[in-house]
């Protein structure tokens, strides 16, 4: 029997609908909207595309967005000095630097933004005031993707506690801190990487199956326990035709061929016939990360007018 598919892009437009009264609320209070600041660096196509979402879900959401664009040879000062600027502005609730930043200023150079961004305006949730916090299950502002995988869970009924929690993944914006949250909500968390020895064998030990990779189609059915609920969390552009004929359904297949490349997750389609309940890609993980950032703007903002 094919998995239950768990809709991402509904529970994400459910979270947001709950936010518009706080958001009204915040406004009343405080004469203003909650203010949300997105810093994108240079012209990378994937990133506009995730910069103009977060926008215009802000607008959607009755949140102000402004987004600070710096050419893509702008310099780490400079950036810095626009993250000292957001830090001071008092019409500031969250800052956003879009990642990645050029390649060209090292790999360091996101984690001294991080390193800069004021705590409390820290709505991804990646400063290392706001990772120890997470760690000690006292975090105000949570990472955006691990905090929707929760909340899929939570309103799909898919139990936490007492499961078992395979997450393959160890990335400071994603593996780490889902493995944190799913562990606080007292699942038992294995946390794999690419020097797991026997991934699949371990894979498979998993109730909740968390996948992490960055690679298209990666987890197949052996990975994968009889009934597991299973999070694709890749978001991967293929434009090679064989893999996209492999990943892609006959309908999204000939939108493919139209368009050169498609998007797909790091779950292999044959893992539905084995799961229990499977994400989308898109339409899972993906817009539920957006909605978390508006959760995280409209929190920033309350607790800083508080
Ligand atoms: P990273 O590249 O930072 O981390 C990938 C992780 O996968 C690493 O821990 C790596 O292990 C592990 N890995 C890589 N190859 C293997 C392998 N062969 N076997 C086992 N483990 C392996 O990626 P991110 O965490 O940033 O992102 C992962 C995916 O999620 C990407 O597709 C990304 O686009 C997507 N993403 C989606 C979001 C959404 O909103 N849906 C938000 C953020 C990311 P090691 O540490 O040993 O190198």
């Amino acid at each position: 029997m094919a998995a239950r598919v768990l809709d991402g892009a509904a529970i994400a437009t459910e979270i947001r609908a709950e936010l518009a009264p706080r958001v009204a609320e915040f406004e009343r209070r405080a004469g203003r909207q909650p203010g949300l600041s997105i810093v994108l660096v240079g012209d990378k196509a994937d990133s506009q595309i995730y910069v103009s979402s977060k926008l215009k879900s802000a607008a959607d959401e009755g949140i102000n967005a402004r987004l600070s664009h710096l050419a893509a040879d702008a310099s780490l000062d400079q950036i810095l000095a626009l993250v000292d600027k957001l830090n001071r502005d008092p019409t500031t609730d969250g800052i956003l630097v879009q990642s990645p930043l050029p390649d060209r200023l090292g790999p360091a150079a996101m984690q001294q933004v991080f390193d800069l961004i004021d705590p409390s305006k820290d709505v991804d949730g990646f400063t290392p005031v706001n990772v120890g916090r997470l760690s000690q299950n006292r975090a105000d502002l949570v990472p955006c993707t691990p905090a929707g995988i929760v909340e899929l869970l939570k309103r799909t009924g898919i139990a936490i506690a007492g499961k078992h929690a395979v997450v393959i993944g160890r990335s400071d914006i994603v593996g780490k801190p889902v493995s944190m949250l799913l562990l606080h909500r007292n699942a038992t968390v294995t946390i794999c990487h690419s020097r797991t020895a026997d991934l699949p064998a371990v894979a498979a030990t998993g109730d909740i199956l968390v996948a992490a990779v960055g690679r298209p189609g990666f987890v197949r059915k052996p990975f994968v326990r009889p009934g597991a609920t299973v999070i694709d969390v890749g978001i991967n552009r293929v434009t090679d035709e064989a893999a996209a004929k492999e990943l892609l359904g006959a309908k999204r297949f000939e939108s493919f061929l139209k368009r050169g490349s498609a998007v797909v997750g790091d779950v292999h389609p044959e893992v539905s016939e084995v799961a229990g309940a499977i994400t989308p890609v898109p339409g899972g993980v993906g817009p539920l990360t957006v909605a978390m950032l508006m959760s995280n703007t409209l929190r920033a903002a309350e607790l800083r007018v508080k």
